[in-house]
């Protein structure tokens, strides 16, 4: 898409250049009386929050740069298309999962969306020590409806080889994850920082060998198995909870690849939050309960992703693979139930080692985590971090031989 005619919006601008949008003004009242605020805390897009006579509204619109980077960092306004297409397809597969959609401009790059109150991001929410109930299981359940639903298991051959090459122009925003993820982390890459107090432990990681091909093997997976429709930003920023609900949002990096992806990226992200929690602490140990509560969070979300995506399995696999001609239709149910038991196997070694690099890239690439950004004292802080990279080292190299999410969390309670 050309950037011709694309005017980025301002507070002021908004109300005249989007108060003809009939679903607006119905679901927001008439633009003479909204009022509008800029809210973007990501790192990458403007979002402003309408709210009028009639009730509020989000409208979210690309720039055609990096925001945390600024113009010098051009990037194209089409990830608000791969969002809105992301955002339709998990809505029809996990129904209620993420804001409703209610416009989508293509050329000035803005989706606008139900409001989503009074959520807030969940990093910050665990950040702040506070609980959600359900968490794990509804996250577990996204995980498992929207990839089974986004693959061969479960889409016509035709609508899902559409998809593949919809989102395979996605290119831009698969390059940062190319990069910041699987490639920065391990040399002295520009955009690199990390606290001081880790020196030592950085230059053991880049200069270990195994390590860094362990990397590119996953690298490898991520550009070349286009086993579904992931979100590819799954992260505690893209979610938004109340004490009882949990929604996903921003999924402009969606893009075709391991099943195992978007779960290693969000168990890594719990992962560092139960890691950051002493660095939060007014006196040691106060925080010892929601560590638990936090791990208790990564082994239910496993156990939900597995449970429903079996559920799906036995019932919805309607697919090119794996068909029931070749198994239960000859009375063959077992060999469903191996094939099943197989293929999560593999998600599981999958999901360890994209768990572990995302624990890397997290701390020493570009974008990093309130969680630890947080803590103020250096020290404390890279003593939060030292234990974060090392288990995201022991799960990149130790994959094939960790067998249960419960050694997962025990090992994660042995580095406290
Ligand atoms: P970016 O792609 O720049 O990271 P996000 O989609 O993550 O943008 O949105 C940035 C912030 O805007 C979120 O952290 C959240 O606070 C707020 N936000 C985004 N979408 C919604 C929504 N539908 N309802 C309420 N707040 C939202
Ligand atoms: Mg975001
Ligand atoms: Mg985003
Ligand atoms: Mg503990």
């Amino acid at each position: 898409m050309s950037a011709e005619g694309y005017l980025a919006l301002s507070p002021e601008s908004l109300p005249r250049r989007l108060g003809g949008l009939a679903i607006l003004r119905e679901r927001v009242g008439p633009p003479e009386t909204w009022q509008v605020k800029e809210v973007g805390d990501g790192n990458l897009n403007l979002v402003f929050i309408v709210t009028g006579s009639a009730g509020q509204a989000v409208v979210k619109q690309a720039l055609p740069y990096v925001r945390l980077v600024g113009e010098s960092w051009p990037l194209p306004l089409r990830r608000a298309f791969f969002e809105y297409n992301a955002l339709i397809r998990q809505e029809a597969r996990d129904p209620g999962s993420v804001p409703a959609v209610w416009h989508f401009d293509e050329g000035q790059a803005i989706v606008v969306m139900e409001f989503l109150t009074p959520h807030v991001i969940l990093r910050q929410a665990l950040i702040a020590g506070r609980r959600v109930a359900g968490l794990g299981e509804r996250l577990g359940e996204f995980c498992a409806r929207t990839l089974f639903r986004g693959s061969d298991l479960s889409m016509p051959a035709p609508a899902r080889k559409a998809d593949l090459a919809l989102f395979a122009a996605n290119v831009e925003l698969c390059d940062i994850t190319e990069n910041l993820v699987f490639s920065d982390p391990y040399f002295a890459a520009p955009l690199n920082r990390h606290t001081p107090g880790l020196d030592g432990i950085v230059a053991r990681l880049r200069g270990d060998l195994s390590l860094k091909v362990a990397a590119q093997h996953l690298k490898l997976a991520f550009t070349s198995r286009a086993e579904t429709l992931l979100h590819g930003d799954l992260h505690t920023g893209s979610i938004m909870v109340t004490d009882t609900e949990t929604r996903v949002i921003d999924p402009e990096f969606a893009t075709y690849g391991p099943f195992g992806f978007d779960i290693g990226m969000l168990i890594a992200n719990f992962l560092m939050a139960h890691f950051s929690q002493p660095g939060h602490e007014s006196a040691p140990g106060q925080r010892a309960d929601h560590q638990d509560w936090l791990l208790g969070i990564v082994e239910t979300l496993w156990q939900s992703f597995t449970t429903e995506f079996s559920h799906l399995w036995r019932t919805e696999r309607r697919g090119i693979l794996y068909q029931a001609s070749l198994y239960e239709d000859q009375g063959h149910a077992l060999a469903a139930e191996q094939a099943l038991d197989d293929l999560l196997g593999r998600i599981w070694q999958d999901m360890l080692g994209f768990c572990g690099i995302e624990m890397h890239r997290r701390i020493l690439g570009l974008a990093h985590n309130a969680d630890f950004e947080r803590i103020a004292d250096e020290g404390r802080r890279a003593a939060c971090e030292a234990r974060a990279l090392a288990m995201g080292r022991q799960l990149m190299l130790g994959a094939g031989s960790i067998r249960g999410i419960g050694t997962v969390t025990a090992m994660a309670r042995r580095m406290d």
